[in-house]
């Protein structure tokens, strides 16, 4: 883990006991905006990063909800409702929806009460535009925004997707090699039937590492210029990650 306002690298943390949600901000953005701002965390990186998987562990530590736009959109198409049939080409080919469409569901979502302590950020923003919205949306709220950055390489990225399964009804999401279901196929906690998410077929995971490159991996540079990003290397353990990212989280909450 590298970056501005990380913790050190080599630190295997010990999860914090106080979420840092509870530690008033003192820095000079709190001073403007009053202690205890909304958090922004932006979980960003490639398709197989373990944005989905880290997200649940951050709602279950800081008690903010998770806005993940890809399961947002997933929703629209499987109620077949306008939205998702106006979405459902370019999802099924691994292309990004429309920004505007994108923007106005996550400027929806966050406008809910459950976000008014924060929320987390799972696959957006993921194009320049979306980012300069995103800017524009938490500074008329006054909320902080962390970005961390999951870094995987290519052979990581296709053996998950290869060997990802999700339960269609609460999102859990497992593994083949890295957290297999007790029972082959089906959901731990639910008993669900396990499926393989159709834009994780091998022939649509290049088109969409084809679109994080182009259209979203150049925000790291934004980012990083605006010193908000959090480098974690993703390629370890699920559980190794997440220590990672708990000691940023408290760690730049602690810092601003
Ligand atoms: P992953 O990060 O593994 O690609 P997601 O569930 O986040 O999975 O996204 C699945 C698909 O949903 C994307 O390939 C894209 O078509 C669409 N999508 C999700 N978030 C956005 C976004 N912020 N902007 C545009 N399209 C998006």
């Amino acid at each position: 883990m590298t970056g501005a306002n990380a913790g050190t690298p080599e630190t295997s943390a010990v999860a914090p006991s106080k979420s840092p949600l509870e530690t008033p901000v003192t820095g000079s953005n709190g001073t403007a905006c009053g202690l205890n701002r909304p958090a922004a965390i932006i979980l960003f990186g490639s398709p197989g990063s373990g944005k989905g998987t880290q997200s649940k562990f951050l709602v279950q530590w800081l008690g903010i909800p998770q806005i993940s736009t890809g399961d947002m959109l997933r929703e629209h198409i499987r109620k077949s409702d306008a939205i998702g049939l106006s979405i459902q080409d370019r999802m099924r080919a691994g292309s990004l929806v429309p920004d505007e469409l994108v923007n106005q569901l996550v400027f929806e979502r966050i406008a809910q009460p459950d976000c008014a302590r924060g929320f987390i950020l799972d696959g957006y923003p993921r194009t320049p535009a979306q980012a300069q919205e995103m800017v524009r949306l938490l500074s008329a709220r006054c909320a902080e925004e962390v970005v961390i950055h999951l870094i995987v390489d290519y052979n990581v990225i296709i053996s998950r997707i290869s060997g990802r399964r999700v339960c269609p009804q609460c999102g859990t999401l497992y593994n083949a090699a890295s957290r297999p279901p007790k029972v082959e196929g089906i959901c731990d906690i639910d008993g669900g039937e396990l499926i393989h998410r159709p834009d994780d077929r091998e022939e649509v995971v290049g088109p969409r590492l084809h679109a994080y490159e182009k259209q979203t991996a150049p925000l790291v540079v934004y980012y990083r210029r605006l010193g908000l990003l959090c480098d974690i290397d993703a390629r370890r353990s699920v559980e190794e990650v997440r220590q990672d990212i708990l000691q940023a989280v408290a760690s730049i909450r602690g810092e601003r």
